[in-house]
């Protein structure tokens, strides 16, 4: 059996960005071990792809918190490394009274986060940015961009494993137990059972982070339920009036009854990529109950284009394709992420319900990780 440093468990953006920050400062014997037999195939690789500002999240919450610095971070990194990303900046809008006093309430909150630049908009000053967008107000957000997700993922990987990183895909662990300080790891590699003893191990595993965090503290009171997001997309090229110049548009935030509980959702937005003019629209969420279930029983296109008509009217349902879907690492009952030593174990780390923003704070994420190790 091979005695190691650190495990890393879970091959998406927060493990990767685990692998790289701890190589970057010389730590020895790190493994990232991926279930799948691609890295960052999860949540990591089917999402909106937007770097985010740090506007909806608790004043004082690590969302809060650890988005606002990771934006600065993402950006900082895509330029170093030549990933793509852009700062193409936000309209949230409202386009009824109730909306804008919403948005009113969000401003403050976004302010009290130290969102940088944020403005807030009239109709016609709306139009300026985004001539086809009609709504009553809009708050713009220039810090928030996007990022080829993807691109992110692999420069981390090849960043790390130049540092000497071992990163496995089709290892899934299905057991881990302390021994002593160390904690004794088996997994499935292609498989077939094998063993390490690793001095510190880092529960980075997604959807899967409540399962993995029960095999070292099985009393603990965590679930995930996930949560699935479907996208549609557009290509703004094809008439006149669903021309996007650059700007995500979002609606303003709502509370939503998904399945049998209360979520607080971003709505379904239009977010610029960076193939060749789409647009997707999305994302819709459901409940679902196979955390693998990407496809089963879509919500129809009329609901996408009802929603995002309300403030791009011009959109018509032949403009509209299906696009691909995303399942969300959603923690049952809390709406922050959770990051910290196990409560007996204090070299076991878990980052559990890490969903959105958790690709914006991933670098931050990282290094917060590190100083608890
Ligand atoms: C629809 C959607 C839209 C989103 N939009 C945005 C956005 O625009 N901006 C943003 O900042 N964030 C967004 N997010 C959130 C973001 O994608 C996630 O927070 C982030 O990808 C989480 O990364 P992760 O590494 O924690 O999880 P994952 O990417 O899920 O990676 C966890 C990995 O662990 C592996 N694993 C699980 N169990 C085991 C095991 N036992 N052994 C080995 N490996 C295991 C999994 O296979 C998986 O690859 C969105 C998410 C969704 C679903």
């Amino acid at each position: 059996m091979e005695k190691i440093n650190i495990a890393i468990v879970g091959g998406g953006v927060v493990g990767h960005a685990l692998a790289y920050q701890l190589s970057q400062q010389g730590l020895q014997d790190l493994f990232l071990f991926e279930k799948l037999s691609y890295l960052g195939d999860a949540q990591s690789g089917r999402n909106s792809g937007v770097i985010h500002a740090g506007i909806y999240y608790r004043t004082g919450s690590l969302k809060a918190r650890l988005c606002v610095e990771g934006n600065t971070l993402l950006f900082d990194f895509c330029r170093q490394h030549n990933v793509p990303a852009k700062r193409v900046g936000k309209l949230v809008v409202a386009c009824t009274d109730e909306e804008v006093a919403r948005l009113e309430k969000l401003l403050v909150q976004a302010v009290a986060n130290s969102v940088p630049e944020l403005a807030l908009l009239d109709a016609r000053e709306v139009k300026k940015y985004e001539p086809n967008v009609s709504v009553k107000k809009a708050m713009l957000v220039p810090t928030t961009g996007i990022v080829d997700a993807a691109s992110y993922v692999k420069t981390l990987g090849k960043l790390a494993s130049d540092k000497g990183v071992s990163l496995f895909t089709n290892f899934e662990i299905i057991d881990i137990k302390a021994e002593g300080e160390e904690f004794l790891i088996t997994g499935l590699h292609h498989g077939k059972e094998e063993r390490f003893l690793a001095n510190k191990v880092i529960n980075a595993a997604g959807l899967y982070s409540d399962r993995v965090a029960k095999m070292i503290a099985p009393d603990w009171q965590v679930e995930i339920e996930p949560l699935r997001g479907e996208y549609y997309k557009f290509n703004r090229k094809k008439h006149e009036g669903i021309w996007l110049n650059q700007y995500n548009v979002y609606p303003v935030p709502a509370r939503v009854e998904i399945g049998h509980r209360q979520v607080e959702v971003v709505g379904v937005h239009l977010t610029p990529t960076f193939t060749n003019d789409i647009v997707t629209v999305g994302p819709e969420f459901v409940s679902i109950a196979d955390r693998e279930d990407y496809s089963k029983e879509r919500k129809p296109k009329t609901f996408f284009l009802e929603t995002a008509r309300r403030f791009f009217p011009k959109l018509e349902e032949a403009d509209l394709q299906e696009d691909f879907t995303g399942i969300m690492a959603n923690l049952k009952g809390q709406s922050d992420f959770i990051i910290k030593a196990d409560a007996r174990y204090p070299n076991f780390i878990h980052a559990v319900g890490i969903d959105s923003p958790g690709l914006t704070s991933s670098l931050a994420i990282a290094r917060l990780i590190a100083t608890l190790i």
